[in-house]
Protein backbone atom coordinates (compact mmCIF):
# COMPACT_ATOMS: atom_id res chain seq x y z
CA UNK A 1 0.00 0.00 0.00
CA UNK A 2 1.20 2.88 -1.01
CA UNK A 3 -0.29 5.57 1.66
CA UNK A 4 0.15 9.43 2.13
CA UNK A 5 0.09 11.26 6.06
CA UNK A 6 -3.32 11.28 6.93
CA UNK A 7 -5.03 15.16 7.18
CA UNK A 8 -6.76 16.77 9.97
CA UNK A 9 -7.59 12.70 11.70
CA UNK A 10 -7.80 14.96 14.94
CA UNK A 11 -5.28 12.50 16.78
CA UNK A 12 -1.61 13.77 17.76
CA UNK A 13 1.38 11.93 15.23
CA UNK A 14 2.17 8.82 17.49
CA UNK A 15 -1.59 7.90 17.87
CA UNK A 16 -2.26 8.37 14.32
CA UNK A 17 0.26 6.10 13.51
CA UNK A 18 -0.36 3.27 15.83
CA UNK A 19 -3.82 3.45 14.44
CA UNK A 20 -2.59 3.01 11.08
CA UNK A 21 -0.14 0.42 11.91
CA UNK A 22 -2.99 -1.67 13.90
CA UNK A 23 -5.16 -0.74 10.35
CA UNK A 24 -2.21 -2.20 8.20
CA UNK A 25 -1.58 -5.46 10.28
CA UNK A 26 -5.30 -6.73 10.52
CA UNK A 27 -5.64 -5.76 6.64
CA UNK A 28 -3.02 -8.21 6.16
CA UNK A 29 -0.92 -5.53 3.82
CA UNK A 30 2.18 -7.19 3.11
CA UNK A 31 4.23 -3.73 2.83
CA UNK A 32 3.68 0.03 2.82
CA UNK A 33 5.42 3.10 1.34
CA UNK A 34 4.57 5.90 3.71
CA UNK A 35 4.66 9.22 2.33
CA UNK A 36 4.66 12.79 3.99
CA UNK A 37 6.55 14.22 6.95
CA UNK A 38 4.15 12.84 9.64
CA UNK A 39 4.69 8.83 8.21
CA UNK A 40 8.42 9.16 7.57
CA UNK A 41 8.90 10.81 11.32
CA UNK A 42 7.57 7.80 12.91
CA UNK A 43 9.26 4.81 10.98
CA UNK A 44 9.91 3.06 14.16
CA UNK A 45 5.86 2.79 14.98
CA UNK A 46 5.44 0.15 11.98
CA UNK A 47 5.83 -3.47 12.48
CA UNK A 48 5.41 -4.36 8.40
CA UNK A 49 7.86 -3.84 5.95
CA UNK A 50 7.76 -0.24 5.41
CA UNK A 51 9.51 2.60 3.61
CA UNK A 52 9.40 6.21 3.85
CA UNK A 53 10.11 9.29 1.80
CA UNK A 54 9.05 12.76 2.97
CA UNK A 55 7.53 14.03 -0.10
CA UNK A 56 5.28 12.47 -3.30
CA UNK A 57 8.25 14.08 -5.31
CA UNK A 58 10.97 12.77 -3.39
CA UNK A 59 9.09 9.08 -4.04
CA UNK A 60 8.82 9.92 -8.01
CA UNK A 61 12.35 10.67 -8.24
CA UNK A 62 13.99 7.83 -5.71
CA UNK A 63 11.96 4.85 -6.61
CA UNK A 64 12.99 2.45 -9.34
CA UNK A 65 9.54 1.11 -10.28
CA UNK A 66 10.83 -1.89 -11.85
CA UNK A 67 11.25 -3.29 -8.06
CA UNK A 68 7.43 -3.99 -8.50
CA UNK A 69 6.80 -7.03 -9.74
CA UNK A 70 3.47 -9.17 -9.45
CA UNK A 71 2.13 -6.97 -6.87
CA UNK A 72 -1.29 -5.78 -6.20
CA UNK A 73 -0.72 -1.86 -4.88
CA UNK A 74 -3.51 0.47 -2.90
CA UNK A 75 -2.66 4.05 -3.44
CA UNK A 76 -4.22 5.80 -1.04
CA UNK A 77 -3.31 9.64 -0.80
CA UNK A 78 -4.65 13.11 0.46
CA UNK A 79 -5.46 15.23 -2.63
CA UNK A 80 -2.89 17.73 -1.60
CA UNK A 81 -0.38 15.19 -2.14
CA UNK A 82 -1.32 14.22 -6.28
CA UNK A 83 -0.42 10.81 -6.08
CA UNK A 84 -1.38 10.33 -9.50
CA UNK A 85 1.67 11.09 -10.27
CA UNK A 86 2.45 7.49 -8.99
CA UNK A 87 -0.62 6.26 -10.72
CA UNK A 88 0.45 6.97 -13.96
CA UNK A 89 3.75 6.05 -13.52
CA UNK A 90 3.30 2.32 -12.10
CA UNK A 91 0.86 2.46 -14.98
CA UNK A 92 3.81 3.53 -17.68
CA UNK A 93 5.81 0.38 -16.11
CA UNK A 94 3.12 -2.12 -16.89
CA UNK A 95 3.98 -2.25 -20.69
CA UNK A 96 2.16 1.16 -20.99
CA UNK A 97 -1.01 0.20 -22.55
CA UNK A 98 -3.82 -0.34 -19.88
CA UNK A 99 -7.89 -0.87 -19.95
CA UNK A 100 -9.32 1.86 -17.68
CA UNK A 101 -12.60 0.52 -15.72
CA UNK A 102 -14.71 3.75 -14.29
CA UNK A 103 -16.36 2.19 -11.70
CA UNK A 104 -19.11 4.64 -11.25
CA UNK A 105 -20.13 4.11 -14.80
CA UNK A 106 -20.79 0.91 -14.52
CA UNK A 107 -22.75 1.37 -11.46
CA UNK A 108 -24.60 4.16 -12.91
CA UNK A 109 -25.36 1.30 -15.75
CA UNK A 110 -26.45 -1.29 -13.85
CA UNK A 111 -28.80 1.42 -11.65
CA UNK A 112 -30.37 2.60 -14.80
CA UNK A 113 -30.75 -0.93 -15.72
CA UNK A 114 -32.30 -1.57 -12.35
CA UNK A 115 -34.67 1.33 -12.66
CA UNK A 116 -36.44 -0.32 -15.91
CA UNK A 117 -36.80 -3.52 -14.16
CA UNK A 118 -39.91 -4.61 -12.76
CA UNK A 119 -40.82 -4.95 -9.19
CA UNK A 120 -39.81 -8.64 -8.00
CA UNK A 121 -37.97 -9.51 -10.97
CA UNK A 122 -34.51 -10.56 -10.20
CA UNK A 123 -31.20 -9.33 -11.78
CA UNK A 124 -28.99 -12.05 -12.72
CA UNK A 125 -25.27 -10.47 -14.35
CA UNK A 126 -23.53 -11.73 -17.60
CA UNK A 127 -19.78 -11.69 -16.16
CA UNK A 128 -18.43 -14.08 -18.66
CA UNK A 129 -15.48 -13.84 -20.90
CA UNK A 130 -13.89 -11.80 -17.89
CA UNK A 131 -16.82 -9.72 -17.68
CA UNK A 132 -16.65 -8.56 -21.16
CA UNK A 133 -12.87 -8.32 -21.13
CA UNK A 134 -13.23 -6.19 -17.78
CA UNK A 135 -11.98 -8.02 -15.36
CA UNK A 136 -13.92 -11.14 -13.43
CA UNK A 137 -13.32 -10.35 -9.87
CA UNK A 138 -13.15 -7.18 -9.15
CA UNK A 139 -16.69 -6.71 -11.48
CA UNK A 140 -18.28 -9.67 -9.54
CA UNK A 141 -16.82 -8.07 -6.65
CA UNK A 142 -18.42 -4.95 -7.23
CA UNK A 143 -21.79 -6.55 -8.06
CA UNK A 144 -22.21 -8.45 -5.04
CA UNK A 145 -21.69 -5.12 -3.20
CA UNK A 146 -24.67 -4.14 -5.04
CA UNK A 147 -27.12 -7.00 -4.58
CA UNK A 148 -27.06 -8.55 -7.80
CA UNK A 149 -29.20 -11.65 -7.54
CA UNK A 150 -27.16 -14.12 -9.98
CA UNK A 151 -23.85 -14.46 -11.77
CA UNK A 152 -23.54 -16.21 -14.85
CA UNK A 153 -20.01 -17.76 -16.60
CA UNK A 154 -19.57 -19.01 -19.87
CA UNK A 155 -17.52 -22.12 -18.07
CA UNK A 156 -16.81 -23.55 -14.76
CA UNK A 157 -13.21 -22.30 -14.27
CA UNK A 158 -14.42 -19.04 -14.78
CA UNK A 159 -17.32 -19.78 -11.74
CA UNK A 160 -14.08 -21.17 -9.33
CA UNK A 161 -12.35 -17.54 -10.34
CA UNK A 162 -14.78 -16.19 -8.92
CA UNK A 163 -15.53 -18.35 -5.88
CA UNK A 164 -11.57 -18.20 -4.91
CA UNK A 165 -11.97 -14.59 -4.57
CA UNK A 166 -14.77 -14.74 -2.24
CA UNK A 167 -18.08 -14.68 -4.16
CA UNK A 168 -21.01 -15.75 -3.02
CA UNK A 169 -23.38 -14.67 -4.76
CA UNK A 170 -25.18 -17.88 -6.72
CA UNK A 171 -23.48 -18.63 -10.45
CA UNK A 172 -24.90 -20.23 -13.20
CA UNK A 173 -22.96 -21.90 -15.44
CA UNK A 174 -23.44 -22.23 -18.94
CA UNK A 175 -21.11 -24.33 -20.72
CA UNK A 176 -20.09 -27.47 -17.98
CA UNK A 177 -17.76 -30.20 -19.46
CA UNK A 178 -17.99 -33.75 -17.49
CA UNK A 179 -14.48 -33.13 -16.25
CA UNK A 180 -15.93 -29.98 -14.27
CA UNK A 181 -18.46 -31.71 -12.22
CA UNK A 182 -16.52 -31.95 -9.45
CA UNK A 183 -15.73 -28.35 -9.53
CA UNK A 184 -19.51 -27.85 -9.55
CA UNK A 185 -19.71 -29.33 -6.34
CA UNK A 186 -16.87 -28.38 -4.85
CA UNK A 187 -17.05 -24.55 -5.63
CA UNK A 188 -20.79 -24.48 -5.27
CA UNK A 189 -21.98 -23.03 -8.89
CA UNK A 190 -24.92 -24.63 -10.99
CA UNK A 191 -25.14 -25.65 -14.10
CA UNK A 192 -27.03 -25.10 -17.01
CA UNK A 193 -28.19 -28.32 -18.43
CA UNK A 194 -29.14 -28.31 -21.98
CA UNK A 195 -29.33 -31.86 -23.16
CA UNK A 196 -30.65 -35.17 -22.30
CA UNK A 197 -27.09 -36.90 -22.18
CA UNK A 198 -25.56 -33.93 -20.55
CA UNK A 199 -28.54 -34.21 -17.91
CA UNK A 200 -28.35 -37.94 -17.70
CA UNK A 201 -24.20 -37.97 -16.52
CA UNK A 202 -24.97 -35.22 -14.33
CA UNK A 203 -27.64 -37.32 -12.92
CA UNK A 204 -25.39 -40.40 -11.93
CA UNK A 205 -22.51 -38.15 -10.94
CA UNK A 206 -25.01 -36.08 -8.07
CA UNK A 207 -26.25 -39.62 -7.18
CA UNK A 208 -23.14 -40.31 -4.65
CA UNK A 209 -22.99 -36.46 -3.36
CA UNK A 210 -25.07 -35.57 -0.51
CA UNK A 211 -26.81 -32.89 -1.66
CA UNK A 212 -29.18 -31.93 -4.91
CA UNK A 213 -27.20 -30.33 -7.32
CA UNK A 214 -29.26 -26.89 -8.56
CA UNK A 215 -29.45 -26.88 -12.57
CA UNK A 216 -30.97 -23.99 -14.86
CA UNK A 217 -32.57 -25.89 -18.07
CA UNK A 218 -32.04 -23.95 -21.37
CA UNK A 219 -35.13 -24.77 -23.65
CA UNK A 220 -33.89 -24.13 -27.66
CA UNK A 221 -36.87 -21.30 -28.25
CA UNK A 222 -35.16 -20.41 -31.89
CA UNK A 223 -31.86 -19.39 -31.91
CA UNK A 224 -30.69 -22.77 -32.01
CA UNK A 225 -27.13 -23.06 -30.07
CA UNK A 226 -27.81 -25.36 -27.05
CA UNK A 227 -30.95 -26.49 -25.13
CA UNK A 228 -33.71 -28.90 -25.29
CA UNK A 229 -36.42 -28.84 -27.82
CA UNK A 230 -40.50 -29.26 -27.56
CA UNK A 231 -40.33 -33.20 -28.53
CA UNK A 232 -37.68 -33.38 -25.98
CA UNK A 233 -39.58 -32.06 -23.06
CA UNK A 234 -41.20 -35.30 -22.11
CA UNK A 235 -38.43 -37.16 -21.35
CA UNK A 236 -36.62 -34.17 -19.48
CA UNK A 237 -39.56 -34.70 -17.11
CA UNK A 238 -39.49 -37.86 -16.86
CA UNK A 239 -35.79 -37.76 -16.38
CA UNK A 240 -36.14 -35.14 -13.74
CA UNK A 241 -38.83 -36.50 -11.54
CA UNK A 242 -37.24 -39.79 -10.89
CA UNK A 243 -33.80 -38.05 -10.50
CA UNK A 244 -34.38 -35.69 -7.00
CA UNK A 245 -30.72 -35.38 -7.02
CA UNK A 246 -31.17 -32.74 -9.49
CA UNK A 247 -32.97 -29.49 -8.78
CA UNK A 248 -34.29 -27.19 -11.20
CA UNK A 249 -33.57 -23.46 -9.75
CA UNK A 250 -34.23 -21.79 -13.06
CA UNK A 251 -35.80 -22.35 -16.75
CA UNK A 252 -34.92 -20.49 -19.13
CA UNK A 253 -34.16 -19.37 -22.93
CA UNK A 254 -32.55 -16.91 -25.06
CA UNK A 255 -33.18 -14.68 -27.87
CA UNK A 256 -31.82 -14.25 -31.07
CA UNK A 257 -32.81 -11.09 -32.30
CA UNK A 258 -33.79 -9.26 -28.88
CA UNK A 259 -32.15 -5.92 -29.82
CA UNK A 260 -33.73 -5.40 -33.74
CA UNK A 261 -37.25 -4.45 -34.83
CA UNK A 262 -37.47 -6.48 -37.77
CA UNK A 263 -36.99 -9.41 -35.48
CA UNK A 264 -39.79 -8.58 -32.83
CA UNK A 265 -42.85 -11.22 -33.94
CA UNK A 266 -39.67 -13.67 -33.97
CA UNK A 267 -39.14 -12.57 -30.64
CA UNK A 268 -42.41 -12.71 -29.77
CA UNK A 269 -42.72 -16.18 -31.03
CA UNK A 270 -39.52 -17.41 -29.29
CA UNK A 271 -41.06 -16.39 -25.91
CA UNK A 272 -44.67 -17.67 -26.76
CA UNK A 273 -42.61 -21.38 -27.75
CA UNK A 274 -40.36 -20.66 -24.34
CA UNK A 275 -43.68 -20.32 -21.69
CA UNK A 276 -45.25 -23.19 -23.53
CA UNK A 277 -41.93 -25.41 -22.65
CA UNK A 278 -41.74 -24.19 -19.37
CA UNK A 279 -45.06 -24.81 -18.44
CA UNK A 280 -45.54 -28.28 -19.49
CA UNK A 281 -42.16 -28.48 -16.89
CA UNK A 282 -43.28 -26.83 -14.16
CA UNK A 283 -46.68 -29.19 -14.39
CA UNK A 284 -44.50 -31.96 -14.39
CA UNK A 285 -42.75 -31.16 -11.63
CA UNK A 286 -45.01 -29.40 -9.37
CA UNK A 287 -42.51 -26.91 -8.44
CA UNK A 288 -42.19 -23.27 -10.11
CA UNK A 289 -38.81 -22.89 -10.97
CA UNK A 290 -37.72 -19.18 -12.06
CA UNK A 291 -38.28 -18.06 -15.79
CA UNK A 292 -35.77 -16.01 -17.81
CA UNK A 293 -35.38 -15.30 -21.64
CA UNK A 294 -34.15 -11.06 -21.81
CA UNK A 295 -31.21 -9.96 -22.54
CA UNK A 296 -29.54 -5.94 -22.10
CA UNK A 297 -31.43 -5.52 -25.21
CA UNK A 298 -34.59 -7.48 -23.92
CA UNK A 299 -34.54 -5.75 -21.09
CA UNK A 300 -35.63 -2.50 -22.80
CA UNK A 301 -37.55 -3.71 -25.32
CA UNK A 302 -39.70 -6.43 -23.79
CA UNK A 303 -40.57 -4.72 -20.66
CA UNK A 304 -43.54 -7.43 -20.37
CA UNK A 305 -41.40 -10.85 -20.80
CA UNK A 306 -38.99 -9.69 -17.61
CA UNK A 307 -40.85 -12.51 -16.02
CA UNK A 308 -38.80 -13.80 -12.60
CA UNK A 309 -35.34 -12.48 -14.01
CA UNK A 310 -33.62 -10.96 -16.63
CA UNK A 311 -29.54 -11.39 -17.33
CA UNK A 312 -27.89 -8.07 -17.94
CA UNK A 313 -24.69 -8.17 -20.34
CA UNK A 314 -23.41 -5.54 -22.75
CA UNK A 315 -25.71 -2.90 -21.25
CA UNK A 316 -23.45 -3.14 -18.22
CA UNK A 317 -20.54 -1.79 -19.89
CA UNK A 318 -21.95 0.65 -21.67
CA UNK A 319 -23.45 -0.12 -25.07
CA UNK A 320 -27.00 -0.55 -25.90
CA UNK A 321 -27.38 -2.98 -28.69
CA UNK A 322 -30.96 -1.07 -29.85
CA UNK A 323 -29.23 2.45 -29.85
CA UNK A 324 -32.50 3.72 -28.09
CA UNK A 325 -31.36 4.43 -24.83
CA UNK A 326 -27.76 4.95 -25.88
CA UNK A 327 -27.91 8.52 -24.00
CA UNK A 328 -28.69 7.11 -20.84
CA UNK A 329 -25.38 4.89 -20.73
CA UNK A 330 -22.01 6.04 -19.74
CA UNK A 331 -18.68 4.68 -21.21
CA UNK A 332 -17.14 2.11 -18.61
CA UNK A 333 -14.18 1.26 -20.77
CA UNK A 334 -10.86 3.70 -21.73
CA UNK A 335 -7.93 1.66 -23.78
CA UNK A 336 -4.85 3.76 -23.73
CA UNK A 337 -1.31 3.14 -24.37
CA UNK A 338 1.63 5.90 -24.97
CA UNK A 339 3.38 7.46 -27.84
CA UNK A 340 7.12 5.60 -28.10
CA UNK A 341 8.86 7.46 -30.62
CA UNK A 342 8.05 10.37 -33.07
CA UNK A 343 9.98 10.34 -36.67
CA UNK A 344 9.60 12.53 -39.48
CA UNK A 345 9.31 10.64 -42.68
CA UNK A 346 10.39 12.64 -46.17
CA UNK A 347 7.80 12.16 -49.24
CA UNK A 348 7.61 8.51 -51.15
CA UNK A 349 9.07 6.29 -48.13
CA UNK A 350 6.74 3.64 -46.91
CA UNK A 351 5.92 2.50 -43.11
CA UNK A 352 5.90 -0.64 -41.87
CA UNK A 353 5.12 -4.31 -42.97
CA UNK A 354 4.33 -4.87 -46.10
CA UNK A 355 5.51 -1.06 -47.20
CA UNK A 356 1.74 -0.61 -46.51
CA UNK A 357 1.85 3.02 -45.16
CA UNK A 358 2.80 5.45 -48.13
CA UNK A 359 4.14 9.30 -46.67
CA UNK A 360 2.32 10.77 -49.86
CA UNK A 361 4.14 14.16 -48.08
CA UNK A 362 6.58 14.97 -45.62
CA UNK A 363 5.37 13.49 -42.91
CA UNK A 364 5.32 13.00 -38.99
CA UNK A 365 4.56 9.65 -37.68
CA UNK A 366 4.22 8.52 -33.89
CA UNK A 367 4.63 4.91 -32.75
CA UNK A 368 2.39 3.78 -30.03
CA UNK A 369 2.71 0.88 -27.97
CA UNK A 370 -0.19 -1.66 -29.00
CA UNK A 371 -0.69 -3.91 -31.60
CA UNK A 372 -3.09 -6.41 -32.40
CA UNK A 373 -1.72 -9.01 -29.42
CA UNK A 374 -3.17 -6.95 -27.45
CA UNK A 375 -6.21 -7.33 -29.27
CA UNK A 376 -6.26 -3.99 -31.33
CA UNK A 377 -7.21 -5.95 -34.53
CA UNK A 378 -4.75 -5.92 -37.31
CA UNK A 379 -8.20 -4.75 -39.38
CA UNK A 380 -7.79 -1.80 -37.84
CA UNK A 381 -4.26 -1.18 -40.43
CA UNK A 382 -4.33 1.58 -43.10
CA UNK A 383 -6.45 4.52 -41.86
CA UNK A 384 -9.86 2.50 -40.68
CA UNK A 385 -9.40 3.96 -37.27
CA UNK A 386 -7.94 7.43 -35.52
CA UNK A 387 -6.96 6.88 -31.84
CA UNK A 388 -6.43 10.07 -29.70
CA UNK A 389 -3.31 11.26 -30.15
CA UNK A 390 -2.88 14.02 -27.14
CA UNK A 391 -6.50 14.57 -28.34
CA UNK A 392 -6.03 14.54 -31.35
CA UNK A 393 -7.64 12.29 -33.80
CA UNK A 394 -4.23 10.70 -36.06
CA UNK A 395 -5.21 7.79 -38.39
CA UNK A 396 -3.81 4.99 -37.99
CA UNK A 397 -1.11 4.46 -41.22
CA UNK A 398 0.33 1.17 -42.39
CA UNK A 399 0.22 -2.37 -41.02
CA UNK A 400 -0.70 -2.75 -37.53
CA UNK A 401 2.19 -4.65 -36.10
CA UNK A 402 1.77 -7.77 -33.05
CA UNK A 403 2.82 -4.66 -30.00
CA UNK A 404 3.24 -1.30 -31.93
CA UNK A 405 1.61 0.38 -34.67
CA UNK A 406 2.02 3.91 -36.53
CA UNK A 407 -0.22 6.99 -36.68
CA UNK A 408 0.12 9.75 -38.66
CA UNK A 409 0.53 12.81 -36.72
CA UNK A 410 1.62 15.50 -39.32
CA UNK A 411 0.88 18.87 -37.97
CA UNK A 412 -0.30 17.75 -34.54
CA UNK A 413 0.80 18.74 -31.01
CA UNK A 414 2.15 15.36 -29.64
CA UNK A 415 5.27 14.45 -27.81
CA UNK A 416 7.08 11.03 -27.41
CA UNK A 417 5.34 9.78 -23.71
CA UNK A 418 1.97 11.49 -24.48
CA UNK A 419 -0.87 9.29 -24.08
CA UNK A 420 -3.12 8.16 -27.15
CA UNK A 421 -6.53 6.62 -26.77
CA UNK A 422 -7.57 3.78 -28.96
CA UNK A 423 -11.03 4.15 -27.26
CA UNK A 424 -12.97 5.34 -24.84
CA UNK A 425 -15.41 8.51 -25.06
CA UNK A 426 -14.24 9.24 -27.93
CA UNK A 427 -13.80 7.27 -30.38
CA UNK A 428 -16.12 4.98 -28.97
CA UNK A 429 -15.74 1.11 -28.78
CA UNK A 430 -18.93 1.63 -31.49
CA UNK A 431 -17.14 3.38 -33.78
CA UNK A 432 -13.95 0.69 -33.87
CA UNK A 433 -16.84 -2.02 -34.08
CA UNK A 434 -18.37 -0.35 -37.26
CA UNK A 435 -14.71 0.65 -39.25
CA UNK A 436 -14.37 -3.17 -39.06
CA UNK A 437 -17.71 -4.35 -39.84
CA UNK A 438 -17.88 -6.26 -35.86
CA UNK A 439 -19.89 -5.34 -33.06
CA UNK A 440 -18.63 -3.87 -29.46
CA UNK A 441 -18.94 -7.47 -27.90
CA UNK A 442 -15.83 -8.44 -29.50
CA UNK A 443 -13.73 -5.43 -29.31
CA UNK A 444 -14.17 -5.42 -25.63
CA UNK A 445 -14.00 -9.20 -25.20
CA UNK A 446 -10.38 -9.14 -27.43
CA UNK A 447 -8.59 -7.02 -25.36
CA UNK A 448 -5.55 -9.70 -24.25
CA UNK A 449 -4.41 -10.76 -21.16
CA UNK A 450 -1.54 -9.07 -21.32
CA UNK A 451 -2.76 -5.19 -21.00
CA UNK A 452 -3.30 -4.44 -17.52
CA UNK A 453 -7.01 -3.52 -16.33
CA UNK A 454 -7.01 -0.53 -13.59
CA UNK A 455 -10.18 0.13 -12.09
CA UNK A 456 -10.95 3.52 -10.78
CA UNK A 457 -13.86 5.63 -9.10
CA UNK A 458 -13.63 9.17 -9.67
C1 LIG B 1 -24.24 -13.30 -23.01
C2 LIG B 1 -25.62 -13.70 -22.69
C3 LIG B 1 -26.55 -12.75 -22.23
C4 LIG B 1 -26.28 -11.28 -22.17
O1 LIG B 1 -26.45 -10.73 -23.45
P1 LIG B 1 -26.22 -9.17 -23.73
O2 LIG B 1 -26.60 -8.99 -25.13
O3 LIG B 1 -24.79 -8.93 -23.49
O4 LIG B 1 -27.09 -8.47 -22.77
C5 LIG B 1 -27.78 -13.22 -21.81
N1 LIG B 1 -28.09 -14.54 -21.87
C6 LIG B 1 -27.23 -15.46 -22.34
C7 LIG B 1 -27.65 -16.90 -22.40
C8 LIG B 1 -25.97 -15.08 -22.78
O5 LIG B 1 -25.12 -16.00 -23.25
Amino acid sequence: MIISDILQSGLDEEALCIQLNEVLEKNQIDAIIGIGPVLSRHPHLFAIKSTFYTSTEHFVQQVDVQEFRDETILIKGARTFGFERISNLLAEKIHRTVLEINLDALIHNLNFYRSRINDNVRLMVMVKAAAYGNGSAEIASLLQFNRVDYLAVAYADEGVELRKHGITVPIMVMNVAYQSFGNLVKYNLEPEVYSLAQLDRLISFASTEAKPIKIHVKIDSGMHRLGFEAHEIDALTNLLCASPVVEVASIYSHLAGADEDKHNEFSHTQVQRFLSMADRIQVALGTRPLRHILNSAGILRFPDYQLDMVRLGIGLYGFEANQQAQGELRAVSTLKTVISQIKNIRRGETIGYGRMGLAIHDMQIATIAIGYADGFSRAFSNGKISPMANGQPAPVIGNICMDMCMLDVTGLDVREGDEVIIFGEEPGIKQLADAIGTIPYEILTGISSRVSRVFYTS
